[in-house]
């Protein structure tokens, strides 16, 4: 659990703060790109910097020394010392962003050309300098000729104790953490960082850092976009530092968020040991908005918990393994998960084979686009696109459920949203026809719940009262494209388009040109989200905020 104490010293107010550092890795070439690097980094929300100092253009002592002084004199306040609990003596310290040094050679992913003896002459220059921290890679002390091992005697207390894999996950992780922990000695902090080449890497990274208790002060992260996961999750779980960049293109290692990322979207500020954790699976995932509209719901009514994005890849086995993989750890404490394309069956298959309570209408459609785990571990599914559709068109067009019966309705489109859509409509009792390009798809539906079909070209003629687009013809970028042409819209209909992006699309403006009723494909977004969100917290979702983010996001 984080802590924050406040102690009185001498009467000067001293804050200590316990906490996972947000790092960010600043390449030192020069000074003054470093001094503008820091501030950047500073003024963004960044904790601890480190400086990597395997950049530099020219690799002298003398530079190093008079980089560390000047970061530290610029970016020193008197009355706030950062300290970690297995680091107490540095309460006499007076810097507020504790530095790292570090000088990565070649053979372990850095830049570093120079000899280790060079090497070592910068780190320890660093060390006498000022900086907090000195990483030293675990393969140095394998190698007798390497000075840079040195270090772990001289100051043991300040070293990160560090491994790196580039590739992937370690084959024998479990006997590289041995190795650490026996060689860590008196090192302050160990560091695993390696590749996650699918999301089913993090957990390791995860299983680490729960041991913390054991293991003492302990960096773990899983890079790429994979292993994302496991930098938000750091603070949860009580890491000592997750490393993030300033801006996106700047990240010294694959995956890294920004800071801003961090806080404004995934609570930084907020996480602590008892986070609820829930997210959206899905493949891609890097576009999703659920996280960002999740977050901002979770910050709007207080609630602990933070949202993430899952990429997991598309087979059965690799999804089933990473729910299970969640629910095995209770600790991580999952609440809920959001699934989206391509997962949706296999959330669905998930629930029959091992869940509590599948929701019967998601059953019939055949898609689970909501898992919610109870506190004992058991999964139930849900979808909540169908009633998040019914419900935008119901609240826009100010009428209730029932007064859809017997209305004539027309779903161009026959994929995942059509399919939710004909569940809910039919259910509602509307006289639902169903067209798509290939017609064959609309055979099958409509054979399934009960409604009529046609090819495209029968938009012509249709009769219904209610249009929805269920394709993806109209979405970002193709804005000047429409499912259906203008001259089949009519004044008297009610025009529902599911694509979202942008909120008013083509057919929208078209419709609403010739005065009739329109629908936004936002509503259905937000209203889905919110049921989800009902679920995951128990309490009320506040739509507006959520739709207000939406919005935002999809400028
Ligand atoms: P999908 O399974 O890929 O279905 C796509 C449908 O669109 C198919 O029927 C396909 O016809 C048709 N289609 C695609 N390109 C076409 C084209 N150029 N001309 C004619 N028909 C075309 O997609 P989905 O999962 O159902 O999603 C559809 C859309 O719903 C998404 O693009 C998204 O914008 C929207 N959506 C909205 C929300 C929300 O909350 N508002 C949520 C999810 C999705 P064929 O069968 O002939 O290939």
């Amino acid at each position: 659990m984080q802590d924050e104490l406040t102690y009185l010293l001498n009467s000067n107010r001293v804050t200590v703060v316990i906490m996972t550092y947000l790092t960010v890795a600043i390449q030192v070439t020069n000074l003054d790109s470093t001094i503008a690097a820091c501030r950047a980094a500073i003024s963004a929300g960044a904790e601890m910097i480190e400086l990597r100092l395997d950049y530099l253009e020219t690799p002298q002592p003398a530079l190093v020394q008079e980089i560390i002084k000047a970061v530290q004199e610029m970016f020193t306040c008197p009355n706030v010392i950062s300290l970690n609990t297995s680091n107490l003596r540095k309460i006499s310290k007076q810097s507020q962003y504790p530095l790292i040094a570090t000088c990565r050679p070649r053979w372990e992913g850095g830049y570093f050309k120079g000899s280790e003896e060079e090497r070592q002459m910068l780190l320890l220059t660093a060390v006498k300098a000022g900086a907090e921290y000195v990483d030293i890679e675990l393969a140095c002390l394998d190698q007798p000729e390497c000075g840079v091992s040195g270090l772990l005697e001289q100051s043991g207390d300040q070293v990160i104790l560090s491994s790196h894999d580039f590739e992937g996950k370690p084959a024998d992780l479990s006997q590289l953490m041995a190795t650490m922990q026996q060689r860590r000695r008196q090192a302050a902090v160990s560091k695993v960082a390696y590749q996650a080449n699918e999301i089913g890497d993090c957990f390791d990274v995860l299983d680490l850092l729960h041991r913390k208790q054991e293991l003492g002060e302990v960096i773990g992260l899983a890079m790429g976009e994979a292993g994302m996961m496991t930098r938000v999750l750091a603070k949860k779980l009580g890491a000592f530092l997750t490393f993030v960049s300033v801006a996106e293109s700047e990240g010294t290692a694959p995956g890294q968020i920004t800071v801003e990322e961090m806080k404004e979207v995934y609570r930084w500020d907020a996480l602590d040991g008892d986070t609820v954790v829930c997210g959206v699976i899905g493949n891609p995932i890097d576009h999703s908005k659920s996280p960002a509209v999740h977050n901002a719901g979770f910050t709007e009514i207080g609630f602990n918990g933070v949202y993430l994005p899952f990429l997991v890849e598309t087979p059965w086995n690799k999804f089933r393994d990473f729910v299970d993989g969640l629910r095995e750890r209770e600790w991580l404490n999952v609440r809920g998960l959001s699934v989206t394309i391509p997962h949706k069956h296999n959330a669905l298959q998930y629930v029959q084979e091992k869940g509590r309570r599948l929701e019967p209408l998601a059953g019939k459609i055949g898609s689970v686009n909501t898992l919610v785990l109870d506190k004992d571990g058991l999964v139930s599914g849900y979808n909540t696109d169908y009633a998040g559709a019914l419900d935008a068109i119901t609240d826009t067009l100010g009428i209730e459920r029932a007064d859809l019966r017997g209305m004539p309705a027309a779903i161009v489109g026959a994929g995942g949203v059509a399919r939710a859509l004909a569940a809910g409509l039919t259910d509602a009792g509307c006289k639902v026809t169903i067209y798509n390009r290939t017609v064959e798809k609309a055979v099958d539906l409509a054979a399934e719940f009960e409604c009529e079909y046609a090819g495209l070209d029968g938009l012509a003629t249709m009769e219904a009262q209610l249009v929805v687009n269920a394709t993806r013809i109209g979405m970002y970028p193709e804005v000047e494209a429409s499912p259906l042409p203008a001259k089949c819209l009519r004044r008297d209909m009610a025009v529902f388009d599911t694509v979202y992006n942008p909120s008013k699309t083509l057919l929208l403006q078209q419709a609403e040109d010739i005065g009739a009723k329109i629908i936004d494909g936002m509503s259905m977004f937000v209203n889905q989200a919110a049921t989800q969100f009902e679920l995951f917290t128990g309490k009320k979702a506040p739509r507006g905020v959520m739709r207000a983010v939406l919005e935002r996001h999809l400028l």
